[in-house]
């Protein structure tokens, strides 16, 4: 991942200049624990934008190859994070609809 990255537009122009599918992580303090992580299939610098403004201030992020292989970044990450337990995440990521993807770390989708 790189960053963590101050999470302003000019930012995310600055430094996520490709459009690509991608990971992402975010955190309220520059030096404190991951509270969320997320993914774009298609446009990771277009979804970190419906976050400016948001309590968190600063993110990381990782472009990937595609849309699945974000999926699986962001379900590593969910877990190595603590999962629903330590993160603001609600529920385990989901699988974009009409993919059988499976997630790499547990069973949700076996
Ligand atoms: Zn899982």
């Amino acid at each position: 991942m790189e960053g963590p990255f101050s999470l302003t537009t000019t930012n995310i122009d600055v430094k996520v200049t490709k459009k690509s599918p991608g990971a992402y992580e975010l955190f309220i303090s520059y030096d404190g624990p991951v509270k969320y992580v997320g993914r774009s299939d298609e446009d990771l610098n277009a979804r970190l934008k419906t976050w400016v403004g948001s309590k968190y201030k600063y993110f990381k992020f990782e472009y990937c190859s595609s849309a699945k292989a974000a999926f699986e970044k962001e379900c590593r990450l969910y877990h190595y994070h603590g999962g629903s337990e330590k993160l603001d995440n609600k529920i385990h990521p989901q699988r974009p609809a009409g993919t059988d993807w499976k997630c790499p770390v547990c069973s949700i989708y076996d």
